[in-house]
């Protein structure tokens, strides 16, 4: 005869379970029985065997309850985020994981964070973030939802800031402002400008900092160290303008680009960007590129890009860019913008800027020399890229 089918799946499927069950506990019951049989007097009444069986089946019970509640908490590494708003949710528990990979036991359940919708004005001082109390005593945070401080930056800034927070709040650490030994910041409790301290394909920078952050103490990471057997990894010639990319981020500029044999530094050959005349737009620049594949070196080590360049007349400013992408994204970067005043009128000089700890992954070494053009009018820059050297160290 056969069976009525079932009316659906649900009711198929509470079927099945019905019949694993049974088949389950019969299975069960047999082994039990076979293992009395092996550790009980033979003469042992059915009674007794009953009740080491009822004896057997609590214990499992006992044991299984335990195991149940380990698991619990093992997995419960954030006990309670009920004054954490939902956004920041995710980093607090990678803050908490990180602690924990490192053993260090942190306490979340004091801690709040909620946003604000304009940035935190302190002491005249205006932040993206801001701790105004730490652990023993309710933790305080609030995060400035705003552009450029959280709605939009990458993840990794998110997770920057929200860490630096919860150093102050949780591990009651104060700024450190030192550097290390390459000139990178020691600490990500420093007190300035935290974004892209790292990037996720540092992962190497990544783990010191956040070592760091959960001890002090951390050593100084060999990266930082004093640069042994550097090499040259290229040398660009300057062979052909083919070689090279050309952007405007605003149409309206009026830059133009070429290769020139008429001015040099050493290949006999340079690059020229040049106005001819004001176009000043805020903000925009255009720029010269170019790409090659990472080889040859070694993640966490230096790479400095040396370039020799010479200004005519430049009010605007250049800067000389290094960097390192993987998969399309910034990976490591290093640029003399800020650092190096590149105006005015002067004859060829090197100018050289570093990616302090190359990205572990890397799949693109791109330079780069953007010109910025703001006022008044006719101004030249002549750029020789000879020799440019890519060295570890
Ligand atoms: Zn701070």
């Amino acid at each position: 005869m056969l069976r009525p089918k079932p009316r659906d799946h649900f009711e198929e499927f509470h079927l099945k379970k019905r019949e694993a069950k049974r088949d389950f506990r019969i299975t069960e019951l047999r082994v039990y029985r076979e293992s009395i049989a092996f550790y009980t007097c033979r003469r042992k009444s059915q009674t007794i065997a009953y009740m080491r069986y009822i004896k057997f089946v609590a214990k499992a019970a006992v044991i299984m309850v335990v195991a149940v509640t380990s698991c619990k908490k093992d997995a419960d590494v954030v006990p309670d985020l009920s004054g954490v708003e939902d956004q920041f949710k995710e980093y607090v528990v990678r803050f908490a994981a990180e602690a924990k990979a490192r053993n260090v036991s942190v306490n979340l359940t004091k801690l709040n964070i909620k946003a604000v919708s304009q940035r935190i004005s302190v002491g005249g001082t205006s932040y993206c973030g801001y701790t105004f109390s730490a652990l023993p005593a309710d933790v305080n945070i609030q995060i400035a939802d705003l552009s450029g401080c959280w709605s939009d930056i990458a993840d990794t800034n998110k997770e920057i800031l929200i860490f630096h927070e919860l150093g102050h709040g949780i591990l009651n650490r104060s700024h450190l402002d030192d550097n290390l030994p390459n000139g990178l910041r020691k600490s990500i409790m420093y007190s300035g400008y935290l974004f892209n301290m790292y990037y996720a394909a540092q992962t190497s920078l990544r783990k010191y900092y956040l070592d760091e952050l959960f001890n002090i103490n951390t050593p100084t990471p060999a990266f930082a160290l004093p640069a042994v057997n550097s090499k040259i990894l290229l040398q660009d010639p300057i062979l052909s303008f083919a070689d090279w990319g050309f952007n405007k981020t605003n149409q309206s500029l009026t830059h133009t680009a070429d290769i020139t044999n008429t001015v040099y530094a050493s290949s006999g050959n340079s690059l020229m960007l040049q106005s001819s005349e004001a176009s000043a737009v805020s903000g925009s620049y255009s720029y010269l590129y170019r790409k090659f594949p990472v080889k040859d070196v070694s993640a966490a080590s230096g790479v400095t890009l040396k370039v020799k360049v010479k200004t005519d007349n430049l009010v605007g400013g250049a800067s000389i860019v290094i960097r390192a992408d993987y998969q399309g994204q910034i990976a490591g970067y290093g640029t003399t913008q800020d650092v190096i005043d590149l105006t005015g009128t002067r004859d060829f000089t090197e100018y050289s800027t570093k990616i302090k700890c190359f990205p572990d992954l890397a799949d693109t070494l791109l330079y780069t020399c953007s010109y910025m053009a703001m006022l008044p009018a006719r101004y030249i820059l002549m750029t020789s890229w000879s020799p440019t050297n890519f060295s570890r160290g």
